[in-house]
């Protein structure tokens, strides 16, 4: 089945995200646990995380991810951000696994200066001391590199996973196009995105390929900056995401859609990709 969906506010508590889901026509989504440009988690009630799990499943809209507030930096040098960062991650984590919600989504961050490598040693080593729930996967999403920004090659995040204590069981990665397009992973053709498919396969696995953000890019190949366009409205375009949608290794893949607010709409988007998808 396919699995399309939008980003979606909790405003109003978190059973309204379903509800919102369903009026844009998604049937899986993604939420921020909090405001994303701040460090407070909203944590469910029972009453609430009942409430969400029971719309969920009487709606059939899954898979969700909670998709970490911004401000987390787990590659970062100075100690006092790396622990106010775990903790948040774990607050975030526990009420994903409160909700029901099986994936978690976070960008690696940045290094600010210590190196590309201090940074991967710094997200793995904090990883590990995170105490991930058993119904949680943490996904650890492709960035499109700018400034010091680390994982924005499948090869950095693999070490980052393979480093960790908890390698693959635990963790797994989530592809944002848009990023991957920025980063100079291109896709325009059929042959470009069979070796693509086939790079993240030997450099990381398929199975461990769990989400894809689906967003075009405002920006061309290898821009680095991370700004999202509508489905077929960016440098992306509509050829490579019809591929890209209907590739026999990434068509069962979950896909989310996190277009800008000021566009055409979560609606419009979905319909979209259902349009482009090959049957
Ligand atoms: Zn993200
Ligand atoms: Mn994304
Ligand atoms: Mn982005």
């Amino acid at each position: 089945m396919f699995r399309i969906g939008g980003h979606v506010s909790i405003s109003g508590g978190y059973p309204e995200a379903v509800n919102r889901q369903g009026k844009i026509g998604g049937n899986c989504g993604q939420i921020f646990p909090g405001s994303p440009r701040g460090w407070k988690v909203s944590k469910p009630s029972k009453k609430e995380a009942e409430e969400f799990k029971n719309a969920c499943k009487e709606n059939n809209i899954k898979p969700w991810v909670v998709h970490a507030t911004y401000l987390i930096n787990l590659a970062t040098p100075k100690d006092d951000l790396a622990k106010k960062s775990v903790k948040a991650v774990q607050e975030e984590i526990n009420a994903a696994a409160k909700l029901g919600i099986e994936y978690y989504v976070f960008h690696p961050g940045a290094h600010t200066g210590a190196g590309i490598e201090e940074g991967i040693e710094n997200v793995a080593s904090r990883l590990s001391k995170l105490d991930i729930p058993e119904n949680v996967t943490v996904l650890l999403e492709n960035t499109a590199g700018k400034g010091t920004t680390i994982g924005k090659t499948f090869e950095s995040l693999d070490r980052m996973v393979q480093k960790s204590s908890y390698g693959y069981d635990k963790l797994g990665i989530c592809l944002d196009t848009c990023h991957m397009y920025a980063a100079g992973y291109d896709f325009s053709t059929e042959k470009e995105l069979e070796s693509l498919v086939d790079k993240f396969d030997s450099e990381i696995g398929l199975k461990n390929l769990h989400v894809l953000h689906l967003n075009d890019s405002k920006n061309p190949l290898e821009s680095e900056k991370d700004e999202h366009a509508d489905i077929g409205k960016g440098y992306i375009g509509e050829k490579s995401f019809k591929l890209l949608l209907s590739h026999k290794k990434l068509k069962d893949k979950p896909m989310v859609l996190e277009t800008p607010d000021s566009g055409k709409g979560y609606q419009w988007n979905i319909e979209k990709c259902r349009e482009l998808r090959e049957k």
